[in-house]
């Protein structure tokens, strides 16, 4: 049953939510991104019981990073990353990275699936769509390293259908619009995945946050912002939540605390004074894409095609061109350039870079800028660019691609984690991280990459983390149900994988 007033959760904005706050809850959930979407299905699913509120400060879910022009809708599984399979020293090619990644978002699609099966969400083409996932290099070393890296990948069962070439007439097949106009003489290589997929997170999470609003006992409470979360002296917390529309304040506790509240994870962690928040820091970055929706375009593209990030860039912003498949409609996307603004959020303050800053953590923040100098400089270059210098840019995958065909659009807000390093003060860290307090009564996740693809497997973290007695013994079994290979490597088992890769081909109806 609808548990409050306005609902259309899933297709219009909600006015507000008139059910009173209860004074303590079970369980805070803080954003409406797909983290706290995830966990907030998780845990209803594991203990229908938890008495769960999330609450959202904007007036819908997946307004943030987790929409889908936000993000760049790549599920994450290693296949055409390069960033994820760095040359050693000694000229080998280290996957470790890449299996874990690709087993990571295995267990997304085995999340997802378990929802489809439960009817909790419903038509996966909605959010899933199959899409081959390539690696494209020019120049004779790139081509060397690549060949090296396809060669190094095959023989684990994880990427063994992968293909290689560097034959203009397989190439053209493959990327018709990156091939046209390209001389014969040019040398470039490329891998193709067939299992790659788009991803549209911002529809996946809202399914979520429809199921948990209107099929649930969790509460959702729209346009109501989290400003502080206090420990209190029996363990539990005291979480300040203020109603945007009414501008009332409300105090409440709770046992467990999740801040999911992507670029304010930072500041909300810091005001709960655990010890495990200090020293960290955040730097926002910005993106933006070139998109376009001229129909002959995008017929001669059908992938995602990712290079090799140039020396100074970081690795977020290695350029790739995307088939993107939104609302039922394809689009092509081009990017990221990377932006800046103060900002930690899209709909958030310009004051919030400068009220990050404290005594705790200027030491890393001066530690990192000081150490990454070239990034700064590289950013500069980027903020500074024309939509002119953009489409010059682009013209390196799209040789005769024209300024009319392409728009500008303003990607989501990432804030990379500074973290405290005796040696340097503070380090620029850019994946995920999921920090909690000594007795796992809070946790938060920092950092952006990879990101939503890996969502779920990051939640199973949390779990694990604060709830590691439940996860062992009371949950097991379901948590086997929800991801029935939960607790075993893909990377060492071909025969499981095989298993599950066709069941979640079947359950998210994807082509391979
Ligand atoms: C340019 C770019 C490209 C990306 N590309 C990819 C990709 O291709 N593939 C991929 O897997 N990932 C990608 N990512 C990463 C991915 O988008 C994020 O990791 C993911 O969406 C984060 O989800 P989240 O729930 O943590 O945060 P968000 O989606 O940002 O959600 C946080 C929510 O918390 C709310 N909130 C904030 N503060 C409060 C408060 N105090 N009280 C209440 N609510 C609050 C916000 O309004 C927001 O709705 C990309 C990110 C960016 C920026």
């Amino acid at each position: 049953m609808p548990k409050f007033v306005v609902l259309k959760l899933y297709n219009m904005p909600l006015t507000a939510n008139h059910k009173p706050l209860k004074s303590h809850y079970d369980v805070v959930l803080i954003g409406g991104g797909i983290m706290s979407a995830t966990l907030g299905t998780l845990l209803h699913e594991l203990d229908p019981t938890l008495n769960i509120v999330i609450f959202e400060r904007l007036g819908r879910f997946a307004r943030e990073s987790s929409a889908a022009w936000n993000n760049a809708g790549t599920g994450h599984s290693a296949f055409c990353e390069l960033n994820y399979t760095p040359e050693k020293e000694d000229g080998t090619i280290d996957i470790s990275k890449a299996e874990q990644i690709a087993e990571q978002f295995e267990i997304s699609k085995q999340f997802w699936s378990y929802l489809i099966s439960k009817n909790y969400i419903d038509k996966p083409t909605e959010f899933i769509n199959s899409c081959p996932h390539m690696s494209l290099v020019f120049g004779k070393d790139d081509v060397e390293f690549l060949r090296k890296r396809h060669e190094k990948m095959t023989q684990s069962h994880l990427f063994k259908e992968m293909e290689f070439t560097t034959d203009h007439d397989q190439l053209r097949e493959w990327i018709p619009l990156i091939m046209s106009k390209r001389k014969e003489t040019e040398i470039l290589a490329a891998t193709k995945m067939d299992l790659g997929t788009d991803v549209n997170f911002g529809t996946l999470t809202r399914k979520m946050g429809r199921f948990l609003a209107e099929d649930s006992n969790v509460d959702v409470y729209l346009y109501h912002d989290v400003k502080d979360i206090d420990p209190n002296a029996d363990g539990t917390w005291e979480v300040e939540v203020k109603n945007r529309l009414h501008g009332h304040k409300h105090h409440l506790t709770a046992d467990f605390v999740f801040i999911g509240a992507g670029g304010y994870a930072l500041p909300l962690l810091d005001s709960s004074d655990i010890p495990e928040s200090e020293g960290y820091g955040g730097f926002p970055v910005s993106g933006q894409w070139l998109v376009t929706h001229n129909p002959d375009l995008i017929a001669k593209h059908q992938a995602k095609v990712y290079t090799l990030a140039t020396v100074d860039a970081p690795p977020m912003s290695v350029p790739h061109l995307d088939l993107r498949i939104i609302d039922g409609k394809k689009a092509l996307l081009f990017g990221p350039f990377a932006g800046f603004s103060t900002k930690f959020l899209k709909e958030g303050s310009y004051l919030d870079l400068p009220e990050s800053i404290n005594l705790k953590n200027i030491r890393s923040l001066f530690g990192a800028w000081w150490h990454n100098l070239p990034l700064t400089q590289y950013l500069v270059r980027q903020v500074a660019m024309t939509k002119d210098q953009r489409i010059q840019h682009l013209r390196e995958f799209v040789k005769d691609a024209k300024e009319e065909d392409w728009e500008l659009k303003i990607a989501g807000q990432r804030v990379q984690i500074i973290k405290k390093n005796e040696q340097e003060g503070g380090k620029l860290e850019f994946g995920t991280e999921v920090v909690v307090n000594e007795n796992g009564t809070i946790a938060s996740l920092l950092g952006a990459s990879p990101g939503a693809s890996t969502g779920a497997f990051a939640m199973l973290q949390v779990l694990e983390k604060c709830f590691p007695d439940k996860v062992a013994k009371d949950w097991k079994d379901k948590l086997q149900e929800i991801i029935p290979t939960y607790g075993q490597s893909l990377a060492e088992n071909p025969e499981l994988t095989k298993r599950i890769r066709n069941y979640t081909k079947e359950k998210l109806n994807l082509d391979y």
